[in-house]
């Protein structure tokens, strides 16, 4: 599904809830947790919803890809100098509370809130 109208990351996306955006591309969307857990703790979302890692699909590599390769120089630029926290929630067991798709990218001088 491209969007879905429940989905709380679908309607950030189409900015129908605001968010504290920091980049936008064809692909992707990166905003600051609205309940972060460290310094810097950012959200790198696809604008394509693919719910997790469970159910994403060969065709979703590159936009994986981009995902990571995109988190390095976001995080410098937010402040994490030194470094930073890459975190996957999938399903149930794997704590995800938001079904799509989300990298955080947690960073900024410790101590963090929790780890
Ligand atoms: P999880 O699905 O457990 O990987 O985490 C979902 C994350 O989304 C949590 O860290 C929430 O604080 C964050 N979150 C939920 N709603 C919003 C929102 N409206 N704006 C920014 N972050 C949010
Ligand atoms: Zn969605």
């Amino acid at each position: 599904m491209a969007n879905d109208a429940n989905c709380i990351f679908c309607r950030i996306v189409s900015g129908e809830i605001p968010s504290r955006r920091i980049h936008e591309d064809d692909d992707l969307i990166v905003f600051h947790d609205i309940h972060p857990a460290a310094p810097v703790h950012l959200l790198i979302v696809p604008k394509l919803h693919v719910e997790s890692l469970i159910t994403a699909q060969p065709e979703h590599q590159a936009l994986l890809g981009k995902m990571l390769l995109l988190a390095p120089r976001l995080a410098r630029e937010q402040g994490a100098t030194d470094g930073f926290r890459i975190v996957i929630n999938n399903g149930r067991d794997g704590g995800q509370e938001v079904y799509h798709l989300h990298v955080h990218v947690m960073g900024g001088p410790r101590p963090w809130k929790r780890t």
